[in-house]
């Protein structure tokens, strides 16, 4: 294991060379560039590597996933799930470099792609790499299923996952790739949050009126705004009936993970510039609560007059966006119903609801061995206690595999509270990147021999 390890440290700059080559490819998916010769490049990169590779269409408008197998010497099978694509570049001005012209500074190195998902594709890479040069094979079977439209929502992955199950068959899998706390603990995230996202839409004239209408006339922000209200109360409470029904309370190992997760409170306050939190939460409740609790979100409203100086106007229509981040067990097919059934029911039949978006949550059970062996893993790689977390906040395909698949699985990566995901001047630390490279060919041994 040792020379492996070696292998990693003493190969940064041939990885480095590789990760240049990959992010030198624009693959914004929201902007559908550079999609087919990123899966192509990919797919050569793995079979160079000794893998069997393919690149297998998604349905619909859906961007092609590639998937790549390698035989281990044990009959234990390691899945990485990572993702080709990245983010717009906007605001490009504020980059400090060309985002897609990889480069080293200071112990860092910048691009988008280069933590968020790049740079974990090409870290686990690096371990794959040492572990064939160093032993001539890898010690477990590894496949890759490396999808290019996470950063849009992985339209269609659930349908894919379903219909190629033979192709993703494995022991556990690696998800995307997470990083350390500022204090260097590693994170070990678990699980995710599901989402249903909809428009509610209201029309109650067929064209706007004089807003001396107001007497008689239904006005559209209003209905709007009164819907809108039935939602949520001001202690945050969603009022949607049924809706904390399947919500599936913690373990008290998942409580004892939150509550020793470093305390990051004052710095999420400051990069807000905010005094309180809701509620006024304060220590591990503010953890507590943005992890284990489901929430009703207006993401956008639209509606009336909202250009300089007045005009009495009264609105014929109204919009508004709206996403609910799920927990275990929720189900984003029953809220959708709830909320359709609760607005009926509240007298707002004029409020149209569409789906536009449905995720389900999912979480790897903080008991499950395969959790134990990677938190064994982290301890040996960075010397501290992995920070244990049971769902992240946000939401990603992990539903399939953890309940389509079956598969126990396990977040970890590259990545820092600075790493700027989706935003300018992303980076990563050199330290990180090699930490996070050890940790999965360790984890590879481990695998193997377990
Ligand atoms: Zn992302």
């Amino acid at each position: 294991m040792e020379k492996v390890l070696r292998f990693v440290e003493e190969h940064l700059d041939e990885a480095l060379q590789g990760l240049r080559e990959l992010c030198r490819f624009p693959t914004v998916s929201a902007e559908g560039r550079a999609i087919e010769e990123t899966a192509q490049y990919l797919a050569y990169r793995l079979e160079d590597l000794g893998f069997q590779a393919s690149i297998v269409p998604k349905p619909g408008e859906g961007n092609p996933v590639v998937w790549a197998y390698q035989e281990g010497s044990s009959p234990r099978t390691l899945l990485f799930y990572n993702h080709y694509d990245v983010q717009p570049v906007d605001p490009l001005q504020e980059w400090a470099t060309d985002p897609f012209d990889v480069v080293v500074r200071a112990g860092r190195i910048y691009g988008r792609g280069v933590s968020d998902n790049k740079g974990n594709i090409v870290a686990r890479l690096l371990a794959i790499r040492a572990w064939r040069e160093v032993e001539g094979g890898l010690p477990c079977g590894v496949k890759f299923c490396i999808e290019g439209d996470e950063e849009i929502g992985s339209p269609y992955m659930e349908e894919w996952v379903h219909s190629h199950r033979d192709l993703l068959e494995a022991d556990a899998c690696l998800w995307e790739g997470g990083g350390v706390s500022w204090d260097g603990r590693p994170y070990l995230a678990l699980g995710v949050k599901g989402l249903l996202y909809v428009e509610l839409s209201v029309r109650t004239l067929a064209r706007d009126a004089h807003s001396s209408w107001g007497t008689v006339l239904p006005n559209a922000a209003w209905r709007l705004v009164w819907a809108l209200a039935s939602l949520k109360a001001p202690d945050e409470r969603v009022l949607i009936p049924g809706f904390y029904d399947d919500v599936r309370p913690p373990t008290a190992e998942e409580e004892a993970a939150v509550a020793s997760l470093p305390p990051e409170e004052e710095d999420t306050l400051k990069a807000y510039g905010c005094q309180r939190f809701l509620g006024d939460l304060k220590g591990h409740q503010v953890w507590r609560r943005h992890i284990f609790e489901p929430t009703a979100t207006i993401d956008g409203l639209l509606s009336g007059y909202v250009g300089p100086g007045p005009k009495t106007v009264l609105p014929a229509q109204a919009l508004a966006k709206m996403d609910f981040r799920l927990v275990p067990d929720q189900d984003p097919k029953d809220v959708l119903e709830n909320l359709k059934r609760h607005l009926a029911a509240q007298g707002f039949t004029d409020v149209e609801v569409t789906a536009l978006a449905q995720e389900h949550p999912a979480r790897t059970p903080i008991d499950h061995p395969f959790v134990a062996l990677v938190r064994q893993i982290l301890r040996e790689v960075y010397g501290k206690e992995p920070a244990m977390v049971p769902s992240m906040a946000g939401t990603g395909p992990l539903y399939p595999f953890v309940k389509g698949l079956a598969l126990p699985v396990a977040d970890i990566g590259i990545g820092y509270p600075d790493s700027r995901i989706h935003a300018p001047n992303e980076n990563v630390r050199i330290e990180d990147f090699l930490q996070g490279a050890k940790a999965v060919a360790r984890l590879m041994g481990a695998l193997g021999s377990y």
